[in-house]
């Protein structure tokens, strides 16, 4: 054991809370990991970092370890690209400014899908408002929360692939950086940078593999290859250029309370990755029990 691994696994390394579109709080996102057999995880909430202290407190009263995330936007061309950060300064001024800028226009573009939305159905602003605690990261699920409220559809899943989906109109997309600019951004806040579900299906294309060089040579940490929503083949190919590069690669649920179907603990990240991230990262520190 180096003496960087004080923490021991199963690790789960992306959960949301209601902080951002989760639908539980942070306290009860770390239980319920618990409860699922993790013994180390991270919070990633959508472009925020306020869940941390709540949920670094039930960490430590359960003997587990808590390590600091976040799911930053990105946008290539016009694909959503999440990058996942680890362990990098909270007080960081340009991550902050950027974040600041990422959430404000989120609000301005979910009123606005609700706005085109309520010229077809009675839905108003007021409804998304219910389902959105605090000052969370507004994004579609809670949109999709508020019409599964109103009846106009019954689950997340099903307002994803019907109202929230592009090709029905209503939608548009959110201000984001681009990829090479949130890589950067992270990894000069002292963090690690690790690109969420790279290669998933449908919701969106795979980056073209120059450009992920790109970001690797910007400072990518690596790729979260075990996540339910890569392919099989993307998955190969990931594997092959993390090998190449000698990058981290990352297994996480992305859970996200009852808004998924993903559990805690259904993919997981090795006990040596996690000593990696947490050996190339200087921003702030893992908190262990
Ligand atoms: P937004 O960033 O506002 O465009 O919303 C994207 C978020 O919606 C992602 O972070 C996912 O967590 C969530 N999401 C995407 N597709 C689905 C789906 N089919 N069911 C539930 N949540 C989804
Ligand atoms: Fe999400
Ligand atoms: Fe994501
Ligand atoms: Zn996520």
């Amino acid at each position: 054991m180096t003496d960087v691994q004080r923490f021991s696994g199963p690790n789960d390394l992306h959960l949301h809370s209601n902080h951002s579109d989760g639908t539980e709080s942070p306290a009860e996102v770390v239980r319920q990991a618990h409860a699922h057999g993790i013994r180390t995880l991270a919070l990633t909430d959508h472009d925020r970092t306020t869940g941390w202290d709540e949920a670094s407190g039930v960490t430590s009263s359960l003997g587990m370890t808590f390590l600091p995330g976040m799911e930053l936007s990105a946008k290539h061309e016009w694909r959503s690209v999440h990058v996942l950060g680890y362990l990098f300064d909270p007080e960081d001024a340009a991550l902050g400014a950027e974040t600041d800028h990422i959430r404000d226009d989120r609000i301005g573009r979910a009123e606005r899908i609700v706005r085109r939305i309520g010229r077809d159905y009675d839905f108003t602003w007021e409804d998304v408002q219910a389902q959105t605690v605090g000052d969370a990261t507004v994004g579609r699920p809670h949109i999709a929360d508020a019409l599964v409220a109103r009846g106009l559809v019954s689950d997340r899943s099903a307002a994803f692939d019907g109202i929230l989906h592009p090709r029905e109109g209503y939608y548009e997309p959110h201000y984001a950086p681009d990829p090479l600019t949130a890589v950067s951004l992270i990894t000069n806040a002292g963090g690690v940078a690790i690109i969420a579900h790279p290669v998933t299906t449908g919701r969106d294309r795979m980056m073209p593999v120059a450009f992920i060089e790109q970001l690797i040579s910007a400072g990518l940490g690596g790729f979260e290859i075990e996540h339910r929503e890569n392919t099989e083949a993307g998955k190969r190919m990931l594997r092959d250029l993390a090998s190449k590069h000698d990058l981290i690669v990352t297994g996480s649920s992305d859970y996200h309370g009852a808004g998924k179907p993903n559990l805690p603990g259904e993919n997981t990240t090795s006990d040596a990755m996690v000593a990696r991230l947490i050996e190339r990262a200087t921003g702030t520190a893992p908190r262990y029990a």
